[in-house]
């Protein structure tokens, strides 16, 4: 439940490069360990691959660290562009969460 639960939470995330959402197909889990999961994104749009990092607590994903690969590191290398504003906008929007999916994901 828990893999479907976030699959789902990360494909309302914009892609930091082009903004495109993520794809449900594009997400996937690479390991999950003591209430900490490691997700690889890939954008089908401009072919970003980043990875994020979640703790999970009861259900509730108190926090959330994205990480760039090495390519996109050198591109971004001079500039604040990309990262940054991202981890702290999922950071917000995960604080503010009432917990209601039916309600989020209804929305569109
Ligand atoms: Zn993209």
């Amino acid at each position: 439940m828990r893999e479907a639960f976030l699959k789902r939470l990360f494909s309302k995330v914009n892609c930091g490069v082009c903004g495109q959402k993520y794809d449900v197909s594009n997400i996937k889990i690479l390991d999950q360990e003591d209430g900490l999961w490691v997700l690889s994104v890939y954008c089908s749009s401009c072919g970003t691959q980043g990875l994020i990092a979640a703790v999970v607590q009861e259900g509730n994903i108190t926090e959330v660290i994205t990480d760039l690969t090495e390519a996109e590191r050198e591109r971004f290398d001079d500039s604040e562009v990309v990262g940054v504003d991202d981890v702290l906008e999922m950071h917000n929007f995960l604080k503010e969460f009432d917990g209601d999916f039916a309600n989020l994901f209804s929305e569109k």
